[in-house]
């Protein structure tokens, strides 16, 4: 059997109703929606969507965990073995993570293998570790109308969190908003996207296996504007971790803001990679290809905005024209294949709309700018040089394999054309020059930048954006604060 039939066959085989309560719930005849190979363009699977009452259903259950369940009254060290045996159950399943997300989200198998699931699986180790290690502070005080007193911080639980992932790299994007609020003590009520929700849902599955108390890990599959609306406006959750588009980003926040909860919103970028004269020329050409390229350019930290320094520039843009051309488009689960299907019909739309303004707005297409004749969502790699930093396509997110190249004459035009954006999320610089490498990173707004490679995910370091790339920092330390409340407690002795 092939590769794909049996990844096929392992999608068929899932459970696709809401998991929900340590129960999976009822399939519905009526709340349902495919989900759509993106590479076939067949339906896979029909999931049942999470109605209103099957969203409360999940907030009530993950609440009464916390307050009168098992996990509430769990020790750190107890739920950190927990998060360990579920990562250990990831791992063991990695391969099949990596097929149903190659069929879900389009990206090839490599991908899924190399990044995806051991960044999930190092996500839950990561956090694990840290769950018996929240500590407060005894803070020295004064007195108290002459008596002596005792302050103390404690570090709790922020309680119910809803976390709602995007459809590019649901199970990573998923693992960095579960692993820190199971770690810090939360229960979790998971909204996957529609158009990928097969690893959530075996997620689920594993979580069961594990054996992590009944609502402490809740996941409904549905779409945005009818199970995800309902989860944010939910009274009874207290924390909303939101990894998706700007302008859902907005809705959510609109929804948070009247409940005064705190929000984490992981959304868009338009992300420079700035390609000094002094550059290790190879090395840049290969990294700022696969800066925009990687995931079909559907990566919230693609560097779209590819700034090369004017005297190198016809070189370099030489150079990424080749790597583009080496680039072999096709079926994930086919060998070779180094670049995928975007996600659906919808996308390839945007994105070849984009294309289409770019060449409107007089950007030079020096390589793709089509979509290949076969069946399947494809977008070829795409490259604008001669850009100017007004244009459409130097400004706004596509979100597929098209990077957008300008020209600057210094150091300082490269920062002002750095900074000239909505979004600040991540950049990339470029140069053997190291003062230049620090001077320029500390100028550059964004919330990661790397030097000579892309930004490097792991679990230790903190991310996240702002203006429109979002609010608040997942990752690390970061993490378990945006997952706990300190309480003050003073005792007059
Ligand atoms: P999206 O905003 O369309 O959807 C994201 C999630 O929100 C989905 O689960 C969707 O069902 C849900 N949703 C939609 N409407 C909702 C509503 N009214 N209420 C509650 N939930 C709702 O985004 P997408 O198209 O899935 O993902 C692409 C976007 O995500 C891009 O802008 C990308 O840059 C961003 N992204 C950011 C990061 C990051 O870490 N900063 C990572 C990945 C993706």
């Amino acid at each position: 059997m092939s590769r794909r039939s049996a990844a096929e066959d392992l999608a068929r085989g899932l459970r696709v109703t809401p998991f929900v309560a340590g129960r999976w719930q009822p399939e519905s005849t009526q709340d349902t929606f495919d989900v759509v190979d993106p590479v076939t363009e067949r339906p896979l699977v029909t999931v049942t969507e999470a109605d209103a009452a099957t969203v409360d259903k999940a907030v009530v259950s993950a609440r009464d965990a916390l307050d009168d369940g098992e996990w509430g009254r769990m020790d750190g060290a107890a739920r950190g073995q927990l998060l360990l045996a579920f990562a250990q159950l990831i791992e063991d399943r990695a391969e099949d993570f990596a097929d149903l997300e190659s069929l879900d989200v389009g990206k090839p198998g490599i991908e899924g293998r190399v990044i995806d699931l051991p960044q999930t699986v190092a996500t839950f180790r990561h956090y694990a570790g840290w769950a018996d290690k929240l500590t407060g502070q005894s803070i020295p005080t004064p007195g108290y109308q002459g008596r002596r007193t005792l302050s103390y911080t404690v570090r709790q639980p922020v309680g119910v969190v809803a976390a709602i992932t995007p459809w590019n790299s649901p199970t990573m994007i998923g693992s960095w908003k579960v692993a820190p609020a199971l770690a810090a003590g939360c229960t979790v009520v998971l909204k996957p996207p529609e158009d990928a929700p097969l690893t959530s849902l075996l997620l689920a599955q594993l979580a069961e296996e594990a054996g992590f108390p009944a609502g402490v890990f809740n996941v409904v599959p549905g779409r945005g504007a009818t199970t995800g609306n309902t989860l944010v406006e939910h009274p009874g959750v207290d924390k909303i971790s939101f990894t998706g588009s700007p302008e859902t980003g907005r809705i959510v926040a609109a929804a948070a803001a009247r409940n005064f909860r705190p929000t984490t919103l992981e959304l868009g970028g338009k992300s420079p990679q700035i390609v000094f004269a002094d550059a290790d020329l190879d090395a840049a050409a290969a990294g700022v290809a696969l800066g925009i390229f990687a995931n079909q350019g559907e990566v919230c930290a693609a560097g779209s905005r590819i700034l090369v320094a004017r005297t190198i520039h016809d070189e370099f843009v030489e150079r990424l024209v080749a790597h583009a051309a080496k680039i072999v488009l096709g079926d994930p689960f086919d060998d070779g294949t180094t670049m995928g299907a975007l996600i659906n019909a919808e996308q390839r739309e945007r994105v070849l709309r984009y294309v289409q303004t770019g060449r409107d707005e007089g950007a030079r297409l020096v390589t793709g700018g089509g979509r290949p004749e076969r069946r399947g969502y494809f977008v070829e790699p795409t490259l604008f040089a001669d850009a100017s930093p007004e244009m459409t396509i130097a400004r706004e997110e596509i979100f597929g394999p098209v990077g957008t190249i300008l020209a600057f004459d210094d150091d300082h035009q490269a920062v002002a054309i750095a900074n000239d954006s909505n979004y600040a999320l991540a950049a990339t610089l470029w140069t053997t020059d190291l003062s230049r490498a620090h001077t320029v990173a500390a100028r550059v707004r964004a919330g990661a930048v790397a030097v000579n490679g892309w930004s490097p995910l792991d679990a230790r370091l903190p991310w996240g954006g702002s203006k429109l790339s979002g609010l608040g920092r997942e990752l690390g330390w970061a993490g378990i604060e945006a997952n706990t409340e300190l309480k003050t407690i003073t005792v007059i002795l």
